[in-house]
């Protein structure tokens, strides 16, 4: 039998069906893959049930619902400021996931270098791999996740044709700051280099902290693909919603691989994503106090365990180091455990970084997520207490 695509070929299956499939199988709470124990807003699911019965129904524009177009350019202008032509400047997608690959696909010739920061999303090196890119991996080290800004300038050249950056940075819950941002911004503008911008996690940052986009900073609004999550935003992960703000130029490119990669995407969500991003500021601020009270919470009880806990400014995670509890192992085998033996599941942070790069990857921490029920993550901490506690 002739092989599939050699990329391909050399991942597994993602760490997040894996681990999801380890927590059914030993019914386990799945602290592991990102996803929020309930469903959101009922109002946002009620416009998507209306819209699928009353219509339209059939292929929506290529760019996206013109509703939807709209909304996120509006969201853009009332949380940060930007001014964004709906009609030229913004694009919807299935998922932020299609909208990195169509940035990817888009823009990257065979060759070209692409800089991204580990610990990563593990759609990225794929993706620009399966492209012809070339990778230029630098990395934030734990437990301050310092952006490591020597190693940043060192990976730019003039063969650079973006940066893939993450903020709020899943698995870190690093929300990064003006000052890196105009780091950033230096390189890119020294370079002729663009950023996509995987900022999925907007709307989740915590302890009264801005997310505040690159596009944002002076000189970067035509370098930036901006790139959002309704799954996200509304708690409703399934969706499969995601929207790109870009200058028309830009977009050109990138809406030449999104029509020959899904085309569109469901109307009646994308009717119902406008409906939610046009709910008031207390939606907004309620779901990042939310989901702060969750943090405080779960990292509360895995201190009390005896995790030593990362600070997470944003996201829905919270990266521990499970060393100081004598654990005899690297993370892929405590996830495992911490499934089958305590009954709470992980993800290991071994998973975020290039497996065969020449430097190896920590392999002592977990990320726990915590877009949770208070009762659900209460359990989870009794049941991991239990094992822990006494093993130790
Ligand atoms: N980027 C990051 C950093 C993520 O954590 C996720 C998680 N889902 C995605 C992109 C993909 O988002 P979506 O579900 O909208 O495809
Ligand atoms: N973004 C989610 C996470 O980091 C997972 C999404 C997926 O399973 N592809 O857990």
């Amino acid at each position: 039998m002739k092989q599939g695509n050699s990329v391909f070929a050399d991942y597994g299956t993602t760490i997040f069906a894996v681990m999801s499939q380890l927590c059914l199988d030993h019914d386990a709470i799945n602290l592991g893959q990102g996803f929020p124990d309930t469903d959101g807003p009922l109002d946002i699911r009620q416009k998507a049930a209306d819209a699928l019965i009353d219509g339209p129904n059939q292929y929506p524009s290529v760019l996206g619902v013109p509703d939807l177009r709209r909304a996120v350019a509006e969201t853009n202008k009332r949380f940060y400021d930007l001014d964004v032509d709906w009609q030229t400047e913004v694009m919807v997608t299935s998922g932020a996931t299609e909208a990195l690959a169509d940035c990817i696909l888009g823009l990257i010739n065979p060759g070209d270098e692409v800089v991204m920061i580990e610990p990563l999303y593990d759609s990225y090196l794929p993706m620009v791999r399966r492209a012809g890119g070339v990778p230029r991996l630098v990395r934030m080290q734990p437990p301050g996740w310092e952006l490591p800004r020597d190693d940043l300038a060192a990976a730019f050249s003039d063969k650079t044709k973006m940066i893939i950056l993450n903020s709020p940075h899943n698995p870190a819950g690093k929300v990064f700051d003006t000052d890196e941002l105009s780091f950033i911004a230096g390189l890119l503008k020294k370079h002729d280099a663009y950023a996509v911008c995987d900022e999925v996690y907007e709307h989740l940052v915590f302890d009264g902290l801005d997310h505040i986009p690159l596009m944002t900073l002076p000189g970067m609004r035509d370098r930036c693909l901006r790139i959002g999550s309704a799954g996200k935003t509304f708690s409703v992960t399934g969706w499969k919603i995601g929207y790109i703000t870009a200058s028309a130029e830009l977009l050109t490119m990138v809406a030449k691989a999104h029509q020959f990669n899904t085309f569109t995407t469901a109307p009646n969500l994308q009717l119902a994503a406008a409906y939610g991003l046009r709910k008031d500021d207390t939606y907004f601020s309620g779901l990042a106090s939310d989901m702060g009270a969750k943090r405080d919470r779960l990292q509360a009880g895995l201190r009390d365990i005896g995790f030593e806990t990362m600070d997470s400014q944003g996201s829905y995670f919270l990266t521990v180091d499970f060393r100081p509890l004598g654990f005899n192992g690297d993370d892929a085998e405590f996830c495992r455990h911490s499934t089958t033996e305590a009954g709470v599941g992980a993800v290991p942070v071994g998973a975020f970084y290039q497996n065969d790069g020449a430097e190896a990857a920590p392999r002592h921490f977990a990320r726990f997520c915590f877009c949770k029920g208070d009762a659900m993550l209460d359990e989870a901490i009794q049941r991991l207490s239990r094992h822990f506690k006494t093993r130790s």
